[in-house]
């Protein structure tokens, strides 16, 4: 037998030692000194959002829920993709998630459930600005090589909801309800010897239902090798231009030049891919050519993490908190109109945008009520059509 994995399983994330030492110390001391029933309430709030981005991606709740199903707790959250700004006008912090319970119930969750959410709201948030910097074309996350395969789900599900059309893992698309992405590796044209030979096979061996997309800049100049693609695969749907940096030049006259190319001979049908080290500035570059889609790889994967942190803001009803952060169980307000946050001390409070005088909405809604959920699951799709929606909506989308 090879030796373990330096991965925790899902046994060893719900009641293991992943979560931090000192929150099961806390437990320990809370109980032997009768104190394991105080009820406190927690709020799960951002300081500030990365890379001085304007806004962010909620993702990963889900997961939190699934962790946290069960327990003797009651969960409010904002839904799932929700964008947000982290703080209101004010400058508080708006509660994403509020936790009411024991605090020994589900203080020792605090470890899993922030990494749960920081990462992942993170890849979000980059793969959104991506799809906008992309003027809404295709785009690909191809980033799983950059991060441990024991997170790949994590992660192609969070850049899926974020905007990404497709992800390249089997196990990411099952968690999505998509089908796997990708074409196959300059390898496979290496160890076949020519562009040709390894086209014609995929075409005979791969599913029929495949989309026949072939990655051409193996061998020769991506011109000629779109061309001769074209002729060897009678169905092909796409070509891909993952032209190393050396050779690259001026890439937005290099995909102009073979969509010329493709015309010309009479494949006008046969669309451009293009990968290879993109992120959101590069990708803004070459929009405008006739590119129809990007593979995106560890500009995504690589995200900033979102630095959420869970605090108390009430212990047996009344309102407290450690110095830095707003005491008292507060709900999360974000206007329909601009989406600026808003902070009020109850559900049905009258809270204005400062900027454009829209009614902000009270967002957040209950999700677990002792341990039982309440609200209906979303499945990534309906979570990832509501992020196109709302960056539609502050028209970073046409
Ligand atoms: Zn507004």
């Amino acid at each position: 037998m090879p030796e373990k994995l330096f991965v925790a399983d899902e046994e060893e994330i719900r009641h293991g030692t992943v979560m931090d030492v000192y929150f099961d110390r806390t437990k320990k001391i809370l109980e032997a000194k009768g104190l394991s029933k105080v009820q406190a309430v927690a709020e799960v709030t951002c300081g500030s959002i990365p890379n001085k981005w304007p806004w962010a991606v909620f993702c990963g709740l889900e997961e939190v829920v699934r962790l946290m199903e069960g327990l003797p707790i009651d969960l409010y959250a904002v839904p799932e993709g929700t964008i947000f700004k982290a703080r209101d006008s004010a400058s508080v912090r708006v509660p994403l998630i509020n936790i009411s319970g024991a605090y020994s119930d589900f203080g020792v969750y605090e470890t899993a459930m922030l990494g749960m959410i920081c990462q992942p709201s993170g890849v979000a948030t980059s793969s959104a600005r991506v799809k906008c910097a992309a003027k809404g074309k295709t785009v690909f996350a191809f980033g799983n090589r950059r991060m441990h395969p024991g997170i790949a789900g994590v992660l192609d599900r969070s850049c899926f909801i974020g905007g990404c059309d497709g992800v390249s893992s089997t196990f990411g698309a099952d968690i999505c309800g998509t089908e796997a992405v990708g074409t196959v590796p300059h390898a496979l044209m290496l160890t076949m010897g020519s562009n040709e030979a390894a086209f014609k096979a995929f075409d005979e061996i791969i599913d029929p239902k495949v989309p026949r997309i072939m990655l051409i800049d193996t061998f020769e100049d991506e011109r000629a090798a779109a061309v001769a693609a074209c002729r060897s695969v009678k169905d092909l749907k796409g070509v891909r231009l993952d032209t190393p940096s050396s050779r690259r030049g001026n890439f937005k006259e290099l995909i102009n030049e073979v969509r010329w190319e493709l015309d010309i001979n009479g494949y006008k049908d046969v669309k451009i891919i293009a990968s290879g080290g993109l992120n959101e500035d590069s990708i803004k570059d070459i929009v405008d050519s006739a590119v129809a889609g990007f593979g995106v790889g560890t500009s995504i994967a690589n995200a900033p993490t979102l630095d959420f942190s869970m605090d108390l803001v009430e212990k047996e009803g009344k309102p407290i908190s450690k110095r830095g952060k707003f005491s008292g169980r507060k709900f999360a307000y974000r206007c329909p109109c601009c989406f600026e946050m808003g902070v009020a001390l109850t559900p049905d409070a009258e809270v204005r945008c400062d900027k454009c005088g829209c009614a902000m909405e009270m967002i957040e809604k209950p999700v677990l009520k002792a341990g039982k959920r309440v609200d209906k699951m979303r499945t990534p799709k309906e979570i990832r059509e509501s992020v196109l929606e709302q960056l539609r909506t502050l028209k970073e989308l046409a």
